[in-house]
């Protein structure tokens, strides 16, 4: 059974993981989307890449999405 989610992500959207990077931060930015989704943590800075399909197992929720302007 193939089941597929895609999550709707774009640039510049908060995410929140369910593991924290081991710098204690939850909160990425979404800096990337790609065959791989680039992700620079909001606590230490740092840039990470992970698969599509990795990034959509590590997910909790999306916290904010980038249409903030209007
Ligand atoms: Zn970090």
């Amino acid at each position: 059974m193939a089941f597929i989610s895609v999550t709707p992500i774009q640039l510049g959207d908060v995410v929140r993981l369910r593991k924290p990077h081991p710098c204690g931060g939850h909160e990425w930015t979404v800096v990337r989307i790609g065959a791989d989704i680039g992700l620079k943590c909001h606590t230490c800075g740092r840039r990470v890449l992970l698969s599509r399909r990795e990034f959509e197992r590590r997910l909790e929720r999306v916290i904010s999405t980038a249409q903030s302007a209007g």
